[in-house]
């Protein structure tokens, strides 16, 4: 399509994009467990004020821009001390979980290379660990050790213990897990990473804005944070239940000496200094601005309200999933994932995937996973309306599709175009 001879108006344009846009996710109705976390008609009012503030502004130079230089700063520190990173712990943000895990192995790389001569990095990661960890791998030159996951879908720390070694860089644990929503057992591996002098990380790009604000209301926590020794770097997403507009998180490392793997500082070309914390160089404002307004809007008690309905809500989910023949949740979710599958022996009857193409006609979306074939959901506050309706429409579906099995196969949990 080439561009317009002659450009349209901007009634034009708004026509245009909400004919596009008719087919796209309700996430307003509470109707899609991921990608959008919708944290209430406050939040929505003050992200938008500042995304019109901050719509243009660039952080890749914080001199022309100050006050995106605070705001990262401020972030960063709320960050820190909600993961107990006591005086030392120092970060930045970044685009999202996938970058600030591309500068987690990034760091761990260079930090091997510098300190034990490391020139063939090698990290170790439970199967269960996020792709970007692969995409990481692939972009940095590392070689991966993935170790399939236990029973209980959480790490396996024996089998990966018997991956490591001297070209160990990084050793990998979530906070919880996507897949099932499990929390590793971080103090172990984060210990075998020390054994070897590697950094290890946890990838609470889930978690970050909810485990510590369960912590708070009594809920019982595995540890996973600063307190457990050995964690040298902690990934927290504020664009998902942190509840900020998409483009927002965290890398944090234990202390600024860690954290000066992550940075790239070159001024050998004709363009001048050029430092840079992580991926990108020209930085869009408006996520970084929404990030803080957001976080300093809700603040800890708004924190802990949404993350009590969050976690109500997928118990809830869960529970109501458990009474439905012929489904089962994976493992024990600890926190607000829950995944659904087949429960053993009814294999012939219920195909999970013609279950989800029925929620999905429905107006539902959840994202098809696997191995094994299953039902994604990241719950939020905003799906806690609709989840009473969710469990009809679920039993009704699972009725809908028994003796039904579908062709197509494929998981999607990301696409191309
Ligand atoms: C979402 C997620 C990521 C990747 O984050 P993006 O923001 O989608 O790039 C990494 N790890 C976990 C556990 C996640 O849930």
């Amino acid at each position: 399509m080439p561009l317009p001879e002659h450009g349209l108006t901007k009634d034009e344009i708004l026509t245009t994009l909400a004919a596009k846009r008719s087919r796209d996710a309700r996430w307003q109705d509470g109707r899609t467990f991921g990608m959008v976390y919708d944290g209430g008609p406050s939040v929505h009012e003050v992200a938008e004020a500042v995304a019109l503030l901050y719509l243009h502004e660039n952080a890749l130079n914080t001199r022309a821009f100050p006050s995106l230089g605070e705001i990262q700063s401020e972030v960063c520190a709320s960050v820190a001390e909600m993961l107990h990173g006591g005086d030392t712990a120092s970060g930045f943000m970044t685009s999202g979980g996938t970058e600030s895990i591309l500068m987690a192995v990034k760091s761990a790389r260079e930090r091997g290379r510098a300190e034990r001569n490391i020139t063939a990095p090698e990290m170790v990661l439970p199967a269960s660990a996020h792709a970007a960890f692969h995409k990481a791998a692939h972009y940095f030159g590392l070689q991966v050790h993935k170790v399939p996951v236990r029973d209980d879908w959480r790490a396996d720390v024996d089998a990966m213990a018997s991956r490591v070694n001297d070209n160990t860089v990084l050793v990998v644990g979530s906070a919880p897990q996507y897949p099932q929503g499990v929390i590793d057992p971080i103090p172990e591996l984060a210990a075998l990473a020390t054994s070897v002098g590697a950094n290890f990380h946890t990838d609470a790009c889930m978690g970050g804005f909810v485990l510590p604000f369960m912590e708070m209301l009594g809920y019982p926590v595995a540890p996973w944070d600063f307190r457990v020794e050995g964690v040298t770097t902690i990934s927290a997403d504020i664009h998902k239940l942190g509840y900020a507009p998409k483009g927002a998180s965290v890398l944090m490392h234990r202390n600024k000496a860690l954290r000066r793997y992550q940075t790239f500082v070159f001024d050998d070309w004709l363009g001048g200094f050029y430092a840079s914390p992580a991926m990108q160089g020209t930085r869009p404002g408006l996520p970084m601005a929404t990030a803080w307004a957001v976080m300093n809007h809700l603040g800890v008690d708004g924190y802990k309200r949404l993350t009590s309905v969050s976690i109500d809500t997928a118990r809830r989910m869960a529970e109501g999933v458990r009474g439905i023949d012929g489904l089962q949740v994976l493992g024990e979710p600890e926190a607000q994932l829950v995944t659904i599958a087949t429960a053993p022996g009814w294999e012939d009857r219920i195909d999970i995937f013609a279950v989800g193409d029925a929620l999905q006609a429905r107006g539902w979306f959840l994202d098809r996973q696997g191995p094994p074939d299953s039902l994604h959901s990241t719950v939020s506050a905003g799906n806690a309306p609709a989840i009473e309706d969710y469990l009809r429409d679920l039993r009704a579906c699972v009725e809908a599709v028994a003796g039904n099995r579908t062709d197509d196969r494929s998981t999607n949990y990301a696409t191309l175009e």
